[in-house]
C-alpha cells in the first residue's frame, strides 16, 4: 500500500488557549472577524480587534459567503478569524479567496483561485473538524443544494481548540455534533481513500466519542468530557479529510436540504443503516472489532441506542414521506461521496434503508 499525508494546519489545542488570540493576530493590519452575534452579545469575541462580520445562519448559503467577500474586498482585510461552529468556519473559509460569486464553484468543480486570505480557525461545537479540512460545505437555498466545496486554499493557517468554549453549547447540538465525529471516524476508517495514518486517527476519535459522548449530553458543565469531545473533533477531522466521507455524508446532504434536520443529526440517521449495509466489507467488521463489538450488527445496535439516549432522530415519520418523497430523497442521495463507500450503493439500497424509516 502506497500513501502520501500532509497536514498544513498548526493545532493548537487546550483549554484557555482562546486567550492567546490576539497574540496571534498581532502580525496583522486588520483582521475580520466571522462569528454568530452570540459570540459578540456573551462577550466571547469582544476582545477581538477588527471588522466583524455576523450575518451566519446554520448551513450557511453562498449569499452570505458573497456578502461577507465583499467586505473583505471593500475593508481590505488581511486575515480572517473564525469563531463558531461548522456553519461559521465553513463560511469564513469560502469568503476568504473573496471571489464574487461562490455559487458559481459551488458543485461546479470549477477550481478556486489559488489566492487567499489567512485563517485561524477557532471551532466552538465538537463536531465537524472544519478548522482542519479543505472542506467547506455551503448551500444554495434558492436551487435547494447543500454541497461541499474542497479547495487546497480553505485549509486555516492554524486552529485554535478551546474546549472551554463548548461549555454553552446545548444539549440537541452537543448530541448531534458528537454523532458527527463518530461518522467522521468510521467513515474515515472504512473510506476507500483511507490509509494507516488516518486510520490510527479514526479509532483513536471514534474510541472517545463512545467513552465521552453521552457524558458532555448529560452534564455539560463538565470541563473533562468537553475536552474529550474537542480531542474526538479535531482527531476525527484529520481522519475524513484525506480519505473523505462516504455514503452517511452523501444522504446527510439531502436530509438537511429538503427537512432541515440538523447536519450530525442528519449523518446520525443513517449511521447504523450503512453499519449494516456495510458489513460484509473487511474494513467494516475490523473498525467494529477494534471499537470493542462482536460484529457490526452489535456496532449498529449501539449507535442506535446512542440515539434513543440523546434523542435524536431514529426515523423520518414525522415528515410523512410520500413514495414520491422518497424517489426524490434516494435521487439526491447521489453525491460524488457515496462512490468512497466501501460497498457499491444501490437505489434498491437506499429505497430498503429509507423505506423503513418512514
Ligand atoms: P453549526 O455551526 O451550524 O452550529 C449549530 C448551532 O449551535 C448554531 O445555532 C450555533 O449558533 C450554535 N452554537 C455553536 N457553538 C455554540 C456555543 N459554543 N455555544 C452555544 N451555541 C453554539 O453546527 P456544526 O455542526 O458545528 O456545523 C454544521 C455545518 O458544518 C454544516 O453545514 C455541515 O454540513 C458542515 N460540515 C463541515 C465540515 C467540513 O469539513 N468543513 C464537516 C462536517 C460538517
Amino acid at each position: 500500500m502506497e500513501w502520501v499525508y500532509t497536514q498544513p494546519v498548526k493545532i493548537v489545542f487546550g483549554s484557555g488557549s482562546f486567550s492567546g488570540i490576539n497574540d496571534l493576530l498581532s502580525e496583522y493590519n486588520r483582521p475580520l472577524i466571522v462569528c454568530q452575534p452570540f459570540f459578540i452579545e456573551r462577550g466571547i469575541a469582544g476582545d477581538l480587534r477588527g471588522d466583524v462580520f455576523s450575518q451566519v445562519s446554520e448551513n450557511p448559503d453562498v449569499s452570505e459567503v458573497n456578502a461577507c467577500s465583499e467586505i473583505i474586498r471593500k475593508n481590505g482585510n488581511d486575515v480572517i478569524i473564525a469563531v463558531g461552529g461548522g456553519s461559521t468556519i465553513d463560511l469564513a473559509k469560502a469568503a476568504s479567496v473573496a471571489v464574487e460569486d461562490i455559487s458559481e464553484y459551488h458543485g461546479t468543480g470549477k477550481p478556486l483561485p489559488k489566492e487567499h486570505l489567512p485563517l485561524i480557525a477557532v471551532p466552538t461545537t465538537s463536531g465537524t473538524g472544519s478548522e482542519v479540512t479543505c472542506v467547506s460545505v455551503l448551500t444554495d437555498r434558492r436551487t435547494g443544494k447543500k454541497a461541499p466545496l474542497l479547495s487546497e486554499s480553505f485549509y486555516a493557517e492554524t486552529a485554535v481548540i478551546d474546549p472551554l468554549l463548548t461549555l454553552t453549547v446545548p444539549q440537541r447540538v452537543t448530541a448531534a455534533t458528537g454523532m458527527d465525529v463518530l461518522c467522521h471516524a468510521v467513515e474515515g476508517y472504512w473510506s476507500k481513500g483511507h490509509q494507516p495514518v488516518t486510520d490510527a486517527l479514526a479509532l483513536h476519535a471514534a474510541s472517545l466519542v463512545l467513552e465521552w459522548l453521552t457524558k458532555a449530553f448529560e452534564n455539560g458543565n463538565n470541563t473533562q468530557s468537553r475536552e474529550k469531545m474537542a480531542e474526538a473533533s479535531v482527531i476525527a477531522g484529520l481522519a475524513f479529510n484525506i480519505p473523505k466521507t462516504t455514503g452517511v455524508h452523501a444522504c446527510s446532504f439531502p436530509l438537511t436540504s429538503i427537512y432541515g434536520i440538523p447536519h450530525g443529526e442528519a449523518c446520525a440517521l443513517t449511521l447504523d443503516g450503512f453499519i449494516l449495509i456495510n458489513s460484509d466489507n473487511t474494513r467494516t467488521k475490523e473498525i467494529s472489532r477494534r471499537l470493542g463489538f462482536a460484529s457490526p450488527a452489535e456496532f449498529a445496535q449501539k449507535v442506535v441506542s446512542l440515539k434513543r439516549e440523546m434523542n435524536l432522530l431514529t426515523n423520518l415519520k414525522k415528515f410523512n414521506l410520500s413514495q414520491d418523497d422518497l424517489t426524490e430523497l434516494v435521487k439526491k442521495c447521489r453525491h460524488p461521496n457515496m462512490l468512497n463507500n466501501p460497498v457499491d450503493v444501490t437505489d434498491d439500497m437506499l429505497y430498503e434503508l429509507f423505506g423503513n424509516m418512514i
